[in-house]
């Protein structure tokens, strides 16, 4: 065949109107119909990125975002609701494909307010559980303004990374949980704190993760090594979830209250607040006046409380959630062939110790731990097929444990 006839296998272009014709094995192919293909692999490839996010995120409608939250926490209606509704148009807006006319969502970062043990941490850890997506968990207190002792706020990125293992994509769309983000309050009351390292600094710093920037993360953490790499993590897709118990806010929001309704003159008789579980009321204002700056609370914009744990709860807890702790000791005795039980009223003992001691349901697991290593360590090996556990046993073991001491502690 002579050169002049030679064509485009794909588009039929003579070689004479194309500017280019590569051969292959026994076909051709010109410049235009190259490009077109590069265009159809590029489309198919950012198409499939989009479908690697939505495989690997496992989006539930809010409905049974709840129903999954229900199965691992107790209690805690309201936060569920909002968290549900929060996580659901966060990921919803990562999955809309990108058009830059369509109206920007924006992002859903959360903050829950509520003693310590009330669950926050649990809540977040089961909703990256749930999406299938990174969860790095992070104490504010350790964190300072770039320079000072402590970790910089890019630490929170390093420990992201590392629970993607190292999957940039997987950690960009991951969630962080900030723990204790009240400590880093400003501290406005003290005077003698002129350079106020820990606290408005820290949330200057963070202000910009929230927003949503790129940062320079070093993988491994730490300022030691300043010649390793950086990597480049943008945060504009992760979700944030603050937690802290903001010991003290409930005087900010009962003043606020009290002012309110001399405000609106209304008499004492018609208002009347559940002055046992203040945090129920909360309201932007009151994270201002206890420290936090307006900046921060703009880009927490779902403000959420954990109710306080009744000894009702703290039953409920010890029995009911899918790994509840009395479910993992049926399981751990099982393998062993013993039929674990315990009664009722061992368990409200439990309860009480754990109320009694303030230990609240953090406590729950070491009281049980106190109460059935003995036979933990025992009974495997015997001829014992049955362990029934009653309020006797339980007094019987936890006067002999040290977790007795607490209560002097406390
Ligand atoms: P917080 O982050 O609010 O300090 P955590 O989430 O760490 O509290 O809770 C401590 C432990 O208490 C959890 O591991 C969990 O076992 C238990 N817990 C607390 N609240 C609940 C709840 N509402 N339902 C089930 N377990 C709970």
């Amino acid at each position: 065949m002579n050169n002049e006839e030679l064509i485009c296998s794909f588009c039929g272009r003579k070689k004479a109107e194309t500017s280019l014709l590569i051969a292959g094995l026994d076909a051709h192919i010109c410049d235009r119909c190259i490009e077109q293909a590069n265009g159809i692999v590029l489309e198919e490839s950012s198409q499939e990125s989009e479908a690697s996010l939505s495989k690997d995120l496992i989006l539930k409608k809010p409905v049974e975002i709840k129903t999954f939250l229900d199965e691992y926490i107790i209690g805690q209606d309201v936060t569920k609701r909002v968290l549900s509704v929060a996580v659901y148009n966060h990921y919803k807006r990562l999955l809309q494909p990108q058009n830059k006319e369509d109206i920007e969502i924006q992002k859903s970062n959360i903050l829950m307010v509520g003693e310590t043990g009330t669950g926050k941490t649990l809540m977040a850890k089961t909703i990256a559980r749930m999406l299938n997506v990174p969860l790095a968990i992070v104490d504010a207190t350790v964190l300072t303004e770039a320079g000072y002792v402590g970790e910089d706020v890019e630490s929170i990125l390093t420990r992201l990374l590392q629970a993607a293992d190292y999957d940039l994509e997987k950690a960009q769309h991951g969630i962080v949980f900030i723990d204790e983000v009240d400590k880093i309050a400003r501290k406005s009351d003290n005077p003698s704190i002129t350079r106020d390292v820990s606290g408005e600094g820290v949330q200057q710093a963070l202000l910009k993760l929230l927003e949503g920037t790129v940062v320079n993360v070093p993988p491994k953490g730490g300022r030691k090594h300043p010649d390793q790499k950086f990597i480049e993590v943008n945060t504009e897709n992760i979700l944030f979830i603050a937690g802290g118990a903001f010991d003290g806010i409930d005087r900010h929001i009962s003043k606020r209250l009290n002012m309110q309704s001399v405000g609106y003159n209304t008499s004492k008789a018609e208002v009347s607040y559940d002055q046992g579980n203040l945090l129920q009321y909360i309201i932007p204002t009151d994270l201002k006046d206890f420290g936090l700056i307006p900046e921060i609370i703009g880009r927490l914009p779902v403000l959420t409380h954990m109710n306080p744990l009744d000894k009702m709860t703290l039953l409920a807890i010890l029995t009911q959630p899918k790994n509840a702790i009395i479910k993992q000791y049926e399981k751990l005795f099982e393998m062993d062939e013993i039929a674990f039980s315990i009664t009722h009223s061992a368990l409200e003992t439990i309860v009480d110790k754990a109320i009694e001691y303030k230990l609240g349901a953090r406590g729950l697991r070491s009281l049980c731990e106190a109460v059935l290593t003995d036979a933990m360590f025992e009974l495997p090996g015997t001829d014992q097929t049955q362990l029934k556990v009653d309020k006797n046993y339980v007094l019987s073991k936890l006067n002999k444990s040290k977790l007795n001491q607490l209560k002097a502690v406390s």
